[in-house]
């Protein structure tokens, strides 16, 4: 099992909470640096070159994945290409003064990246709508029956925004972004290509199949990639000779707890409760007392990936294990629940 912290904090924090500066230092900084998501990548350069040859801000952009797969890497690059400012807002913790000062700082064509844009406020969304629209602020000015609201020009920026539920956005804040963006689990060619272009900037002396067995074992998304190298280098520099061979990468994987499909102890723990505490069959809040652990966590962080596995689904009467994962964790086929309710 796992021997390296596993809490829900450093899990939330592994998966999908602002990287540290090592990750900062692997960050692509073109479009043609960052690997695969070919459609992604055609469709903004379409973009990118139209709003140029305009001399126009580009249109607003929603970025859509689950955690660590490129959005802010993205929203950095297309900054980069359009060589505009970048600034960078938390949603959740927004307020329609911070949209204000934000907003009115902002020259033409900059970049105002929000991440986490579907846990913004209601209200703060809304404020929103005429900057992104019209680029013009509401302001209210005063109080009570002498009240007024004046507008406010702002500069023609480019929202770009991420989310890792697009369906939480309400209908119309969805509909002010004229370019929506949906990035894919990596295949393990791509995630290799990033582990060999990452080991050669930190100077990692890796072998083929290594790098390999770490991009298998990587769940699709590049922040569990450049995890993984991160750990499993450390672990050849103690254990090994520091070359980083199939066998160290191997050993080493095993060692923390990472199995063939890259899924680890809490990953097992998932399964364990779902299937021996409720028979195959719960809801989200129910896992998650059982799990202790964040309903976002779990629905945000965890399942996306079990669903592409084909090991969960979600049915109206809750999340069900499927026949694969009855089989995956050594459970009795055919003793799971109907997938009908
Ligand atoms: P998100 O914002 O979707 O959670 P990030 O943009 O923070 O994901 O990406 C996590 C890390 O993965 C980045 O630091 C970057 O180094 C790496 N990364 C993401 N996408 C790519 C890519 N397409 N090519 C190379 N590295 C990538």
């Amino acid at each position: 099992m796992a021997n390296h912290d596993t809490s829900d904090a450093s899990r939330m924090h592994d998966l999908a909470v602002e990287d540290d500066g090592f990750e900062y230092s692997l960050r692509p900084e073109t479009l043609k640096e960052f690997i695969g998501q070919e459609r992604a990548k055609e469709q903004l350069r379409i973009h990118i070159e139209a709003a140029k040859k305009r001399g126009d801000a580009l249109e607003h952009v929603l970025l859509v994945s689950p955690p660590g797969l490129g959005k802010t890497t993205l929203a950095k690059i297309i900054s980069n290409e359009i060589e505009t400012n970048f600034k960078q807002a938390i949603g959740p913790v927004m307020e329609k003064l911070d949209i204000v000062s934000t907003l009115s700082n902002l020259e033409k064509g900059d970049i105002l990246f929000i991440d986490e844009i579907h846990r913004m406020k209601g209200y703060v969304q809304e404020s929103l709508y005429p900057a992104m629209e019209d680029y013009q602020l509401d302001l209210a000015i005063g109080q009570g029956p002498a009240s007024d609201v004046v507008q406010l020009d702002i500069a023609r920026f480019t929202l770009v925004g991420a989310t890792t539920r697009e369906g939480l956005l309400a209908g119309p804040f969805r509909d002010r972004f004229g370019i929506r963006i949906h990035l894919d689990y990596y295949e393990p060619v791509d995630i290799q290509q990033a582990i060999r272009i990452n080991s050669a900037k930190l100077n990692i002396d890796i072998e083929d199949e290594a790098e390999y067995a770490l991009a298998r074992r990587s769940r699709g998304t590049m922040r569990i990639a450049n995890k993984l190298l991160a750990n499993v280098r450390d672990y050849a520099e103690v254990k090994g000779n520091g070359v980083l061979t199939f066998e160290v990468a191997e050993e080493a994987l095993a060692f923390f707890g990472i199995d063939e499909r890259g899924l680890d102890s809490q990953d097992y723990a998932y399964f364990r409760t779902l299937i021996e505490k409720f028979n195959g069959r719960a809801g989200l809040k129910a896992l998650a007392v059982a799990l202790s652990e964040d309903e976002r966590t779990i629905s945000e962080v965890y399942e996306p990936y079990y669903i592409k596995e084909g090991l969960l689904m979600l049915t109206p009467g809750g999340r069900v294990a499927t026949d694969a994962a009855y089989e995956y964790f050594d459970y009795p086929v055919g003793t799971q629940p109907s997938l009908f309710y």
